[in-house]
């Protein structure tokens, strides 16, 4: 009885506070995974530092066990520090909003410019694209082919030159082509303006301070720091060294499609507190989504099953029930048969997610408690109960022999099912006894203390 009945009992304390050995193990795994994720190493001390602190604080759950609370706790602190709900772009009030895009070269500035000005004509703007990366004489041609794709018009400074010469070297002046380019959108009455910009391989201050120039000369509503999600540990110095040099309103992630798991957006949120608006994840122009701080928390965490176990058996568990059972025990009232039937229908609840539980960590006596639990089970019990009459419900110990034979007969199992029920009731309801006295701990109990 005890064992498969412990996870559910404990359950039942509703008071007190994860111990810090749960904590600290979870907090282990988590970093651990946030590591692999590569998030930069300074976010996850400090991340995981402030979940310690807010599980040592946290009320005991009912319907979770301690190393699942903690994993809501992280979830709940990452979609927090990832941006809450997401925002979209922000128009300006009058004349042309401005976009501008920074960052590395390779980020994906150039296709989400196409990307954003296919999204915004669809929703009825009127984009032109400013070819401000003057660094290489194919930037200006890659954006005009992007634009064709969207549809959008393209302001460049050699529409008719796009020969391709390999010469590696500034062809114009980007803050005067950017400048022009507002003064065209004014003029033909565009009512977004999306400028690309040039960016390095690494960090070049002169290209950082031309950014800055183009973004004096422009006054954009909208700077977005286009990173690649593959970026890694760079994250962290990459944005820092964008928001001293160029400074921005919010953050692109770049490339999602692949396999990183996305650690670079806690980095940069982490570091920056900028929003992060979009996620970019493929070539083709229709690859970009609003970015959704949930998803993004359960891929860095990669712990998607978890996150959805967690969600369930908090549904399964009807903390009502427990308030209830709770309030009942601390005033001295018995554990009653319909109390116990109670029980055995959550952990019927959490036995349909028995599947999911080999990939849990930390289910130790959740998971044996589950494997052992058959559901036909509650529908015995249940049946057994309701051949009870009112009077046997309240006081067992009147059921005799042959008050045991008609219930076995009412409910349709043998006289010794209705003895085992009997039995596991008897002892539950000592073992509910004990709880009360003892201030919620149970003797003998492995893990319930
Ligand atoms: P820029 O140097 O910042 O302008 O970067 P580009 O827009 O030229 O992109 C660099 C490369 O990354 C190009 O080959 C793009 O096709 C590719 N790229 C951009 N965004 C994505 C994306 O979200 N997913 C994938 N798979 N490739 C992308
Ligand atoms: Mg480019």
């Amino acid at each position: 009885l005890s064992d498969r009945l412990t996870s559910t009992f404990k359950n039942l304390r509703s008071k007190g506070r994860l111990s810090e050995a749960d904590i600290d193990a979870t907090i282990r795994e988590i970093r651990r995974a946030l590591l692999d994720a590569d998030v930069a190493v300074p976010v996850v001390r400090e991340f995981t530092a402030s979940v310690r602190d807010r599980a040592l604080s946290a009320e005991v759950s009912g319907a979770l066990n301690p190393a699942q609370q903690v994993v809501k706790i992280v979830n709940e602190e990452l979609v927090a520090i990832l941006g809450g709900e997401s925002r979209g772009l922000r128009f300006a009030k009058t004349g042309p909003t401005v976009i501008m895009l920074a960052g590395l070269q390779g980020a994906g500035k150039t296709t989400l410019a196409g990307k954003l000005a296919l999204h915004l004509r669809e929703q009825g703007h009127t984009p032109l694209l400013v070819a401000a990366d003057l660094q290489r004489p194919n930037a200006v041609t890659q954006l005009s082919v992007v634009g064709e794709r969207a549809g959008v018009p393209v302001f460049a400074p050699h529409p008719g030159n796009q020969s391709g010469t390999e010469v590696d070297d500034v062809i114009g002046d980007p803050v005067a082509v950017a400048r022009d380019g507002l003064e065209t959108a004014r003029q033909r009455q565009h009512d977004v303006l999306i400028v690309d910009t040039a960016g390095r391989l690494g960090l070049d201050s002169v290209l950082m301070q031309q950014a800055a120039d183009i973004r004096d000369a422009v006054t954009p509503d909208e700077i977005l720091f286009v990173i690649d999600a593959m970026i890694g540990q760079d994250a962290v110095t990459t944005a820092k060294a964008f928001e001293e040099g160029v400074d921005f309103t919010g953050v692109v992630l770049t490339k999602l499609d692949g396999d990183a798991r996305g650690g670079a957006a806690l980095s940069v949120t982490g570091v920056t507190g900028r929003p992060i608006l979009f996620a970019s994840t493929g070539e083709k122009l229709t690859d970009l989504e609003a970015f959704h701080p949930d998803r993004m928390a359960s891929r860095i965490l990669d712990m998607g099953d978890v996150l959805t176990l967690i969600e369930q058996a908090e549904k399964a568990f009807d903390a009502d029930e427990a308030a209830k059972m709770a309030q009942k025990l601390e005033s001295g009232q018995d554990f009653t048969l319909a109390d116990f039937l109670v029980q055995m229908q959550q952990m019927k609840n959490m036995g349909s997610m028995k599947k999911m539980l080999g990939m849990l960590p930390g289910m130790g006596q959740m998971r044996e408690a589950l494997e052992n639990f058959d559901e036909r089970e509650v529908d015995r019990i249940e049946a057994i109960i309701r051949s009870m009459t009112p009077g046997e419900r309240d006081n067992p110990k009147i059921i005799n022999g042959s008050r045991r034979a008609r219930i076995a007969r009412g409910s349709g199992v043998t006289t010794a099912d209705v003895n085992q029920l009997l039995e596991r009731f008897a002892g539950a309801q000592k073992m509910m006894r004990q709880m009360n006295k003892g201030g919620g701990s149970m003797p003998g109990m492995p893990g319930m203390g």
